[in-house]
């Protein structure tokens, strides 16, 4: 017998079955008992959230010979059984993404003009962004005058890039991803109906490797059951992290090595490991993500509470970045190695300028300067799905790849500033004979702590460009910044000059901004995206806005029960 994977095997049959999207289902049960469905949607959202799923249930609930009445398909009928065994004429399946043509639409077409032996025709076009241009503009007009009969369910992981006349054409629902929660009950129902004997770290190690996504979460699931158990390598998601807390940089670095020789993918290492931060960041606010079991809160309020919160936001910034950097990189695994690096060394860049002109901005023609990234990276920390829709050309055509970071020379990895000076061991030097890192690694433990919540969220966009004869100099993303910067300039070089012992001038510039053309806007930082962690301590007897401002920055989180939790 040929094995099929758990979630071909418990796809959901009935919309009751669909996890964690509630205002969909109960929409379109509606829908079907009052004979009011739509001719097209959208539905939109990430990988494995049941959005094909729900379109087959649709197309079977319309179909159905016997309808029980509230929306669902009985199940038993001869439609419903042809859905079941996937032989039913009243659906069409197609994947845009291998089917992207102008031809694969016309034929589509043609096939919406014939009659069908059931009630309705449902046309399910999943990544329906891929389509061409010129496939997309054909689908129009099909969407524009649909047949009786036929219903469009189109399906989209990147709703940004379907064309905005084919949105407008549809009833556009985003599916969500599904939380920890739901996942663990899910995942220990499948186990059951499947006579899985699994315990409660296998549980964990699933619903952590779901991510939110009820197909990766059973995929691991699988894996599990073919390899007889959780991989060795099950904690080592925690060793990066632990390594991470405790501002080590070759432990970090050693962790990377050793968890990505046992087989996993960098990829994945800093998917997770910038999810634990998070977790951890939000523990020490006294928050739970949504993605974390109560057991682990303590944990991670402990983790919060070794880790200074600039630091977590920081490394929240550069993993996030990361992520994305990765996607097109060839070597994943040296991206976020270099991630580390920088984590720990502060801001340098080997190519920052050390001795730019005092009058110029620091050259940065292609915008991928460190402000560039940066910027990059608070707008991905929100999520990078996000960060890739808001600077996405809404056309059919894909957008084409950026170009791979430049190729980094082994010497920066092997051989970066020493990060690891003690900062009491630096201070007795004056500025000029102090290194990049040494200042960059002050300015992060002592000196933006030490500034009040408002100079902190101004300054945390701030990157450090050079350090030279008693000048410190930052780049800050835009001319606006600058000057709201400027303002702030004698509060740090007091604060500075504090830390660093020694006299200190502080110069203030702004990265040339990227030239928005039609393939890219940029992204712009304002202020109130900046999450200042210091806000959630200076109200931590519990005022509300910080915790609204917080739930904001990361959709989807719920406060814990257990405000205390962590705090303090
Ligand atoms: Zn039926």
């Amino acid at each position: 017998m040929v094995y099929q994977s758990l979630y071909r095997r418990f796809r959901p049959q009935t919309f009751s079955e669909v996890i964690g999207q509630d205002h969909l289902v109960a929409a379109l049960r509606n829908a079907v008992v009052e004979e009011r469905v739509g001719h097209a949607y959208l539905l939109s959202g990430p990988r494995g959230t049941g959005k094909t799923s729900t379109a087959r249930i649709l197309a079977k609930a319309l179909n159905c010979l016997e309808p029980p009445g509230d929306g669902e398909p009985c199940g038993n009928c001869d439609s419903c059984t042809n859905f079941e065994s996937g032989t039913s004429m009243d659906l069409v399946e197609l994947d845009a993404a291998s089917h992207r043509g102008l031809d694969d639409v016309r034929q589509i077409n043609r096939d919406v003009a014939l009659g069908n032996p059931g009630k309705r025709k449902v046309y399910v076009l999943d990544e329906v962004h891929m389509l061409t241009r010129e496939a997309s503009n054909a689908l129009l007009k099909t969407l524009e005058e649909p047949p009786e009969h036929v219903i469009f369910v189109l399906a989209t992981t990147d709703p940004q890039k379907v064309l905005p006349t084919i949105r407008s054409r549809t009833q556009h629902v985003e599916l969500t991803l599904v939380p920890a929660g739901l996942l663990r009950e899910h995942a220990k129902e499948i186990a059951e109906r499947a006579e899985l004997q699994i315990d409660s770290s296998v549980v964990d190690y699933v619903v952590e490797r779901g991510g939110g996504s009820v197909r990766d979460m059973l995929s691991a699931l699988d894996q599990v059951v073919t390899a007889g158990g959780v991989p060795e390598h099950r904690g080592s998601v925690d060793a990066l992290v632990d390594a991470i807390v405790a501002q080590d940089l070759t432990e970090s670095m050693t962790a990377v090595a050793e968890i990505v020789a046992a087989g996993v993918d960098p990829k994945d290492l800093a998917y997770r490991s910038t999810r634990k931060l998070r977790d951890i960041f939000l523990a020490g606010a006294g928050i739970n993500s949504g993605d974390s079991i109560p057991e682990e809160l303590p944990d991670l309020a402990e983790k919060a509470g070794r880790i200074t919160k600039a630091v977590n936001v920081r490394a929240l910034e550069l993993l996030g970045q990361a992520l994305v950097d990765m996607r097109q990189a060839p070597d994943p695994r040296l991206v976020l190695d270099l991630a580390l690096v920088r984590l720990f060394a502060g801001a340098v860049e080997p190519q920052a300028p050390r001795k730019p002109e005092r009058s110029a901005s620091p050259a940065q023609e292609t915008g991928s300067g460190p402000a560039a990234q940066a910027r990059a990276a608070l707008a991905s920390v929100k999520g990078s799905e996000e960060s890739e829709a808001s600077t996405a050309d809404s056309a059919s055509a894909p957008v084409p790849p950026a170009p791979p970071p430049p190729p980094s020379s082994d010497s920066n990895v092997a051989d970066p500033p020493d990060p690891m000076l003690p900062a009491s061991q630096a201070s007795d030097k004056t500025p000029e004979e102090l290194s990049m890192a040494q200042v960059a690694k002050i300015w992060e433990q002592q000196a933006l702590p030490a500034l009040s919540a408002r100079a902190r969220a101004r300054f945390q966009a701030a990157t450090l460009v050079s350090v030279s004869a008693g000048q410190v100099q930052f780049e800050l993303p835009n001319e606006t910044h600058r000057e709201r910067c400027e303002q702030m300039k004698d509060d740090i070089e007091a604060v500075l000059r504090k830390a660093l012992e020694a006299p200190v001038r502080v110069e203030l510039t702004a990265a040339r901004e990227a030239k928005p053309d039609a393939d890219s806007k940029p992204i712009v930082v304002t202020e109130e995206e900046i999450v200042d962690p210091a806000e959630f301590e200076a109200s931590a007897d519990g005022g509300p806005s910080s915790v609204d401002r917080l739930l904001d920055a990361f959709p989807g989180a719920v406060a814990s029960d257990d405000e205390g939790n962590g705090r303090g």
